[in-house]
């Protein structure tokens, strides 16, 4: 059985003012949520002021991103232990974002969520296609391409425990979601590869989100497909009541469809 998972995903948006009147103002409206997890990704700078104000919440904090060597000359990054000592426990890494506009390919990807694992940290991987992969058939072999090269190395123990975020690219933050159809699709093509590559336990418990301009009122359509296992929100997660309104959807519409 696997609990969804609904991450907010802030990009370059919220102060640690900001941050901590979201935390505030969500975390009576979960304090009795258990049969989802939930998630907020803010900035670097905000990150350690959504900690303090989450905890003894169940709010999950997450980074938006981290660098792959444990420390060095590397200015302006920000490694495993520092998102950790700021109060991280998962991290986003290969957000489509960052491979088009910052250059990470499946590689660093790799070595990304290879630190991440080595820091105890829950990676939640990005993968997806662009328009143009789509509309030329070429879905599913970029998705192969990149569980293959992104979780090179990886173990079966390590997939089991991490997240996998479908989100197609031509989606992100342009108000055209993916249709429930192309999202079952794609999941199942993801959970069916992860079986064939890692095995039926690793394929059975990793939870595979779906972002893409999830909305309270679209986000039944994908969270209620039995290998959606929750959403990576960006846009609508800047609102509580909206990303609150998310989650509630996910809580009715995935758990009595679980298997
Ligand atoms: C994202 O940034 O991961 C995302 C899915 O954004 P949006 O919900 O705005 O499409």
């Amino acid at each position: 059985m696997r609990t969804p998972l609904v991450v907010a995903n802030w990009k370059m948006h919220k102060t640690g003012r900001d941050a901590l009147a979201f935390v505030r103002e969500l975390e009576p409206l979960i304090k009795e949520i258990t049969d989802v997890e939930i998630a907020v990704a803010p900035s670097f700078t905000a990150l350690p002021i959504a900690a303090d104000a989450a905890t003894h919440t169940r709010l999950v904090l997450a980074a938006q991103d981290v660098h792959p060597e444990r420390e060095g000359a590397f200015t302006g990054a920000i490694s495993v232990a520092m998102i950790k000592d700021a109060g991280a426990t998962a991290v986003i890494v290969g957000h489509s974002e960052r491979r088009r506009l910052f250059g990470d390919t499946d590689e660093l990807v790799n070595r990304k969520v290879r630190a991440a694992l080595a820091g105890e940290i829950t990676p939640i991987v990005c993968i997806g296609e662009t328009l143009e992969e789509r509309e030329r058939g070429g879905t599913n072999a970029i998705l192969d391409g990149q569980i293959q090269h992104g979780l090179d190395g990886i173990s079966a123990d390590q997939i089991a425990a991490m997240v996998i975020a479908y989100e197609p690219v031509w989606a992100i933050g342009t108000g055209k979601n993916a249709t429930a159809r192309e999202c079952d699709e794609a999941h199942q093509h993801i959970r069916g590869r992860l079986r064939q590559w890692f095995g039926g336990v690793a394929a059975d418990q990793c939870r595979i989100l779906y972002g893409g301009s999830v909305k309270p009122e679209n986000a039944h359509e994908m969270i209620g497909l039995p290998d959606v296992d929750g959403a990576l929100v960006g846009g609508a997660s800047l609102d509580v009541r909206g990303f609150f309104a998310i989650v509630s959807k996910c809580r009715s519409q995935a758990l009595g469809a679980r298997p």
